[in-house]
């Protein structure tokens, strides 16, 4: 059953009272009269009523003093209607008790019928207020809810994208490092991206050479003066070297430090203020090492930069991997993988060929070498993968230009030669003036950053009977013979002279 609602009534007249409290109790409500404000205020405390009907003549204290004590107590969640009750001749009073705070008022003598009126009008008032109070509170809460939610979604997606542009950057740069083949560079390139990734202070690569197993030795580093890392190596008898066999996560210098107190090479590394060390292990086995100063800004690394170091250097460790192994192929073979000319074990071997050939049958025997202009500004400017491609064109103009029976090879970096059998320096002299004027001819991209406008390559030129007896110094008199063509201006073929010696 529903709670009665309770009114209490404070009317010090007593048939008025007992009127007024028999005719709502009649109406259902649970009515309780008091004559005075003082015991009105009283039952207020000990009863809590729905709404309050009250007198504003009264002995002692008068209703509206009463009903502003009420008030006091009343916040925007306890809120009880008050109606007053007065006579015709009190209209000020009734203005100031509206102002003060009452919610209606009745003017004695009233009939019953509007009482109730305006009692039920003065509850249901007080029903919507509660409704609202609760409603604006479930609201609040709701809306606290949803900045809660609200911010931790904005911290996860902000953590989320953080991830992307780290795998996305995890992913060129393993896309990037997978493509150099060339150990040296390689070897710089994991570097530079370590230093920018990490904001490192500086950084070292530590590699096991293949002539000395017993070490791994500094084979680059960022940030450092050369001295200060002079000697600076991880024997295999170092007890670091055993403890990162067995733990080969990176991890901070400090921490390993704790470990091993007597390593030789901790020490030095400590004393340089490096902060990570990550092993590279290739087939179970730690043959390198990547060493991270502090960064540049916050000092240490963070948790997740170690993950992302860990990350990195599987990713390095199979590209150093596979660049040993292509030096590795390299050296076997007799083809220069670059330019997939023959390589200079191929021309060492064919060179001798022919000169014994030569000292069979008489016939001649020219070499040229050739040596691209001003190749360090292009690289300098248009980067080395850019300088690849124009040696790799320049590769193909010779192919195309020389005859069937020449040797064309990868000499150097940037340099070729080419053996011609059986040709006199005269016919060399033709040959190589046409490969000059070829590679002049050939467009190269972005050959205008050179100082004359154009790749251009300078040729040497020397031959046998007449300018040297065996291989070595064949070689060194078209070098000779090349020097000269720089000298007087590049982009030309000079034939040794026995002149240019002095
Ligand atoms: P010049 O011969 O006209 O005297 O000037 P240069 O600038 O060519 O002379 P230098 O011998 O000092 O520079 C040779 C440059 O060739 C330096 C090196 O970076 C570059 N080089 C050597 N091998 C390679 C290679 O395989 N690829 C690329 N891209 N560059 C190479
Ligand atoms: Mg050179
Ligand atoms: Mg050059």
């Amino acid at each position: 059953m529903q709670r009665k609602q309770k009114i209490l009534i404070v009317e010090d007249h007593k048939d008025m009272l007992n009127i007024i409290t028999r005719y709502l109790a009649e109406q259902g409500f649970e009515a309780i009269g008091t004559e005075t404000a003082e015991v009105g205020l009283q039952r207020f405390e000990e009863e809590k009523p729905d709404m309050v009907l009250m007198d504003i003549m009264l002995p002692g204290m008068s209703g509206l003093e009463a009903m502003s004590r009420l008030k006091e107590q009343f916040t925007a969640d306890n809120y009880v209607p008050i109606i007053l009750i007065t006579a015709k001749n009190t209209i000020s009073d009734i203005v100031l008790g509206l102002e003060s705070g009452a919610d209606d008022y009745i003017v004695k003598p009233f009939n019953f019928e509007e009482l109730l009126a305006r009692v039920r009008t003065a509850l249901r008032l007080k029903e919507l207020n509660e409704t609202l109070v609760r409603q604006t509170k479930e609201l609040a809460e709701a809306n606290d809810k949803i900045n809660q939610l609200n911010r931790s979604l904005m911290s996860k997606n902000k953590e989320l994208r953080r991830n992307i542009f780290n795998l996305r950057n995890l992913f060129e740069v393993s896309l990037e490092l997978n493509s150099i083949l060339d150990l040296k560079r390689l070897i710089n390139s994991v570097l530079l991206t370590l230093v920018g990734q990490f904001s490192c202070k500086n950084a070292l690569f530590f590699y096991t050479q293949r002539q000395n197993k017993g070490r791994m030795e500094v084979l680059n580093s960022k940030g450092f003066y050369q001295d200060e890392i002079e000697n600076l190596q991880l024997t295999k008898s170092d007890p670091l070297f055993d403890y990162l066999t067995e733990h080969t996560r990176p991890d901070r210098l400090e921490t390993i430090y704790e470990q091993v107190r007597k390593s030789e090479a901790l020490s030095r590394l400590l004393a340089l203020k490096m902060d990570i060390l990550s092993p590279i292990v290739i087939k179970k086995k730690v043959e390198g090492l990547i060493c991270l100063g502090p960064r540049v800004k916050k000092g240490s690394h963070s948790e997740r930069d170690l993950e992302h170091i860990s990350i990195l250097t599987n990713i390095i460790a199979i590209a150093v991997h596979n660049a040993y192994l292509y030096e590795q192929v390299e050296e076997l073979s007799y083809t220069d993988g670059m330019t997939a000319l023959h390589n200079y074990r191929y021309f060492e071997l064919r060179l001798k060929e022919e000169i014994l050939r030569h000292k069979r049958t008489q016939s001649g025997l020219s070499l040229l070498i050739l040596d691209v202009d001003y190749f360090k500004n292009y690289n300098d400017q248009m980067g080395h993968p850019a300088g690849d491609r124009v040696l790799r064109k320049i590769a193909a103009v010779l192919k195309e230009t020389v005859r069937e029976n020449d040797i064309v090879a990868r000499y150097g970096g940037e340099e070729f030669a080419v053996i011609m059998p059986g040709e006199d320096k005269k016919g060399a002299f033709v040959l190589a003036d046409r490969i000059r004027d070829a590679v002049e001819k050939t467009y190269f991209e972005h050959e205008e950053v050179q100082p004359n406008g154009k790749i251009t390559v300078s040729i040497g030129c020397a031959a046998l009977p007449e300018d040297a007896d065996d291989a070595n110094d064949l070689i060194h008199k078209a070098d000779t013979a090349l020097y000269a063509a720089k000298k007087a201006g590049r982009n030309q073929v000079k034939i040794f002279t026995p002149e240019m010696v002095q």
